[in-house]
């Protein structure tokens, strides 16, 4: 099955403790869509500007990425620089030049309009329900976002809760949203505004999966070198999507279970290197690897 994801294609500037970089190929929907693309094909809707490099426009063609749906259009790509904290995770945006964004209206080619698996990559909440309007009858449709929408567009984010089958956020975001300190009290509490299931990030703390009345909780692979760790997150939601896409089955707990792994395996590759440069060498046998490893790692005996 394909995958459909919407999200924002990026030129990033990055600054970490060590290191700075400008002028970066980012973006919710590029790392999702990379990330993703390693287990099924995926549909890109996104806009870029005429400043786009090509080279960044080859590296998504030659997955299994159709771009029938990215608009390049007269003007610059949206541009987002941040800078990271000591710990890694601390972010300040530092910068955001919406630029073609701001006119940016998803429109859906008819060919991509009955795609099974959406994911909705951190994006406008008003433009994660216009796509929406378009699709027909999709099979499971996840829904990413970040703390600027909860700040300024908490009502339509709300409405999209009803709407969708998963929410993926951050700890900080989750307890932003609802007003709760105790993370399994935010993930029931986000669940009962419609997704039947949540997934709470907790960066190298691991993720924690909401079900109907089930629970799981997921380790992160400990690195022991963090280069850059933007699009971790993007990383993750694409990766888990195009797992649930790869067979043509219902999307159940259990399989949610192993698409957070693997959602998790891509992003501990991805923040190894500046922008998608790491995640865009990952083979299949590394990504297996890291799977079982993390399995390895979470067992223990069961209770006499
Ligand atoms: P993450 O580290 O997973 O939160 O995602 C980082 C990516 O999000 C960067 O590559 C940015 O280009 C992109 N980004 C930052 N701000 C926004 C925004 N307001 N809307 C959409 N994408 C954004």
């Amino acid at each position: 099955m394909s995958v459909l994801i919407v999200g924002s294609i990026a030129l990033d500037d990055i600054k970490t403790p060590v290191a700075e970089h400008p002028n970066l190929l980012g973006g919710s929907a590029s790392y999702s869509a990379v990330s993703a693309a390693y287990f099924s094909p995926v549909n890109l809707v996104g806009i870029v500007g005429e400043d786009f490099p090509k080279e960044h426009i080859e590296l998504l063609r030659s997955r299994k990425i159709d771009l029938d749906g990215l608009q390049i259009v007269p003007g610059k790509t949206f541009r987002w620089s941040g800078e990271y904290m000591l710990d890694m995770n601390t972010r300040e945006t530092l910068s955001v030049e919406l630029n073609v964004f701001e006119h940016f209206s998803p429109d859906l080619p008819a060919s991509y309009r009955k795609t099974p698996i959406v994911l909705l990559a951190n994006i406008a909440p008003d433009l994660q329900h216009h796509v929406l309007d378009q699709i027909e009858s999709p099979r499971f449709v996840i829904a990413d976002t970040m703390d600027l929408w909860i700040n300024i567009a908490k009502d339509s984010l709300t409405r999209l809760l009803s709407r969708v089958d998963m929410l993926i956020l951050n700890d900080g975001e989750a307890r932003q949203f609802t007003g709760e300190n105790s993370l399994v009290k935010a993930g029931k509490a986000i669940q009962a505004l419609g997704p039947k299931f949540v997934a709470i990030k907790k960066g190298e703390h691991g993720c924690l999966l909401f079900g109907q009345g089930d629970f799981f909780t997921c380790p992160a692979f400990p690195l022991e070198e963090l280069l850059d760790p933007t699009g971790a997150g993007d990383t993750f939601a694409g990766g888990l999507a195009g797992f649930l896409a790869k067979e043509d089955a219902p999307v159940t707990f259990e399989k949610l279970r192993q698409a957070v792994v693997y959602g998790s395996v891509l992003a501990s590759y991805n923040v190894e290197a500046f922008s998608l440069e790491r995640l865009k060498t990952v083979d299949a046998a590394q990504i297996e690897e890291r799977y079982r490893a993390l399995h390895r790692m979470s067992q223990f005996e069961a209770a006499k």
